[in-house]
C-alpha cells in the first residue's frame, strides 16, 4: 500500500519553480489592464513552490491512493460499480461530437439524433412511452419524476398530499418526494422483504399522490406484487413511481412499463456503464407512461421529415437542467447499449444476478441472511451472531485491497453488508473475494482485535468517522492560523 504523501505545502521550498523563462520586456502598461489595481495580485502568499517533477509526482501519488473500478474489486451494493468499457470513452471523445450548446439546431443534427436514439432504446428496454435525458443524477431524476406526478395531478384539479414509501426503498426517495412538496408516509415491508398488497391498501387514502417503490428493492429482492400494487394505486387515482436505478438486475427480462409503472428513473452511471464516483457527471433519465409524456421537462427532442428539433413549449414542468443534460454521458451509454445489442443486454442482467448469487451461496454458511427470499443482483448479509461489527469487517477488507461493500444500509437489516459484484467480474475475482471474506470471518473468531483495529496496511488507519463528518477540514491553513 502506498504511503500518504506529505501535503504539498510542506514540501515547498522558497524559490523553486516549474518553468523559468527569460525576462519578457514589459509590454503591458497599467492603463491597458482592465482590472483595478486593488484587485490585482502581486504575489501569492504561501503558494507552494516546487519543480515540475515534484508536482507531477505529488499528484500521481495522490491519484494512486484512489480505489477505482480500474484498480480493483468494488462490490459497493446499490452503486453498481461495474467496469466501464474504454470504447465508450473513445466514442465520447470524437471531435465531431463537441459543439456549443447554443449552436444552431441545423448544425447539431447528429447530436440530437444520438439523444433521440438513446431515448428510443431506453423506451424499448423499459416499455415506457417517452424519456427526458436532462436530469444529472438518480436523485435528480426522482425529483423530476415527482414534479411530473405533481403537475399531472394538479392539472387534473386533484393535487393530493401524500407519497407512500416502503421501508426497503433507497434513501434518496423520501428526500426527493419531500423536496417536491409531498408529505411522506413509510410503509413496512413483510417478513419476505417485499410490499404486500394488503399492507398497501391500509395506507391508500384519497390523499395519496403516488407510491415510490425501489425495484428491485434495497434488499436486492424483486417486488413480485408490483402489478397488483399498480392496479390498486390506479384504482385510487394514485400513480406508481419506480426507482429503476438498479435495472442492472432485470433489464432485457422485464419491462417496468408492462408492470403498470407510470414514472421511473434509470441511472446511466450505474446500469449503463458510464463512469461514476467522485461527483459525476452522471445522468438520471426519467421515463414516463404515454399519458404523462406531455409533462416531460424541456427541451423535448422530436423528429419530423425535415430533421431533429428541440421543442421548448409543452404542458411540462419546465427545465430541470441547463441545455440538454450531460450529453457526453448519454453518448457513452448509447455506445454501451449499441455495443451490447438486444441479446446481450439481457445477458448483463443474468450474469449480474448469477454473480451475486454465487457470492450468496458461498458465504451463507458463515454470514446471517435476515431475509431468505431469492435475491437478484445483490445480496445483503447481517452481522447478527458475529463477535465483531460490520464496520470491522469492512475496514479489514481494505487491508486486502478490496473496496468494502455498502455498510449499514438498508436500515431494516441489522448491521447490513450489501454486496453487489456486478456482471463484469470474473469467477476468479469472486473466488478471491469469497476466500478473503472467509479468512476475515475466521480471524474474527481467533483474533477479533485484528478486525477491531483494522485497517493495518492503509496510509491512514481507522478514522473517527463521526468526527470527520462533523468537523470537516477541507482547506489548508498556515500553522499559526490553525
Ligand atoms: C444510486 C441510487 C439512487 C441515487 O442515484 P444518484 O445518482 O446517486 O443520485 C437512487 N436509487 C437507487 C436504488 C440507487 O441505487
Amino acid at each position: 500500500m502506498n504511503k500518504l504523501p506529505e501535503l504539498i505545502f510542506n514540501i515547498s521550498k522558497e524559490g523553486k519553480v516549474g518553468y523559468s523563462f527569460s525576462p519578457v520586456p514589459a509590454t503591458f502598461t497599467d492603463d491597458m489592464i482592465a482590472l483595478d489595481g486593488e484587485y490585482r495580485r502581486n504575489d501569492m502568499e504561501d503558494f507552494p513552490q516546487l519543480s515540475e517533477v515534484e508536482v507531477v509526482r505529488h499528484y500521481t501519488q495522490l491519484a494512486q491512493l484512489n480505489h477505482s473500478v480500474d484498480s480493483g474489486f468494488y462490490p459497493l451494493g446499490s452503486c453498481t460499480m461495474k467496469y466501464n468499457p474504454k470504447v465508450n470513452d473513445t466514442v465520447a471523445s470524437l471531435d465531431e461530437l463537441s459543439c456549443h450548446p447554443y449552436a444552431p439546431i441545423s448544425t447539431v443534427q447528429g447530436n440530437l439524433e444520438i439523444m433521440k436514439t438513446l431515448d428510443e432504446w431506453l423506451c424499448k428496454i423499459t416499455g415506457m412511452g417517452g424519456f427526458t435525458l436532462a436530469p444529472a443524477a438518480g436523485a435528480h431524476g426522482e425529483f423530476t419524476g415527482m414534479k411530473i406526478i405533481r403537475k399531472h395531478l394538479s392539472d387534473k384539479g386533484d393535487p393530493r398530499k401524500i407519497v407512500l414509501i416502503p421501508d426497503s426503498a433507497h434513501g434518496t426517495n423520501p428526500a426527493s418526494a419531500h423536496f417536491s412538496g409531498y408529505e411522506i408516509k413509510e410503509i413496512p415491508s413483510n417478513p419476505d422483504g417485499i410490499l404486500d398488497v394488503e399492507t398497501l391498501e391500509k395506507y391508500l387514502t384519497p390523499d395519496v399522490a403516488a407510491l415510490m417503490m425501489t425495484n428491485p428493492n434495497t434488499l436486492g429482492i424483486f417486488e413480485k406484487n408490483i402489478s397488483k400494487i399498480a392496479e390498486k394505486l390506479h384504482a385510487n387515482g394514485s400513480l406508481l413511481y419506480m426507482d429503476g436505478a438498479n435495472m442492472n438486475a432485470f433489464m432485457g427480462i422485464v419491462k417496468p412499463g408492462d408492470l403498470g409503472v407510470d414514472v421511473l428513473h434509470l441511472n446511466l452511471h450505474k446500469t449503463f456503464s458510464t463512469p461514476h464516483g467522485g461527483g459525476g457527471p452522471g445522468s438520471g433519465p426519467v421515463g414516463v407512461a404515454a399519458h404523462l409524456v406531455q409533462h416531460l421537462p424541456v427541451p423535448v427532442i422530436t423528429k419530423t421529415n425535415d430533421g431533429y428539433h428541440a421543442a421548448y413549449f409543452n404542458k411540462g414542468i419546465g427545465r430541470v437542467k441547463n441545455f440538454y443534460g450531460n450529453f457526453l454521458v448519454m453518448v457513452r451509454a448509447l455506445a454501451y447499449i449499441m455495443a451490447l445489442g438486444k441479446e446481450n443486454i439481457r445477458k448483463v442482467a443474468e450474469d449480474a444476478v448469477l454473480n451475486a448469487n454465487y457470492i450468496r451461496k458461498n458465504l451463507e454458511d458463515v454470514l446471517n441472511l435476515q431475509y431468505s427470499s431469492k435475491t437478484l443482483h445483490e445480496v445483503v448479509f447481517s452481522d447478527k451472531g458475529l463477535n465483531v461489527k460490520t464496520l470491522d469487517i469492512a475496514k479489514r477488507l481494505l487491508d486486502f485491497g478490496i473496496h468494502p461493500f455498502t455498510v449499514y444500509f438498508p436500515l431494516i437489516v441489522h448491521g447490513a453488508m450489501m454486496i453487489e459484484p456486478t456482471e463484469t467480474e470474473s469467477r476468479e475475482t469472486l473466488d478471491e473475494f469469497i476466500s478473503v471474506m472467509r479468512a476475515i470471518l475466521k480471524e474474527a473468531q481467533e483474533d477479533p482485535e485484528k478486525l477491531t483495529s483494522a485497517p493495518h496496511n492503509t496510509p491512514v488507519r481507522r478514522l473517527d468517522e463521526v468526527l470527520a463528518a462533523r468537523q470537516l477540514v477541507l482547506r489548508w491553513k498556515k500553522t499559526e492560523e490553525k
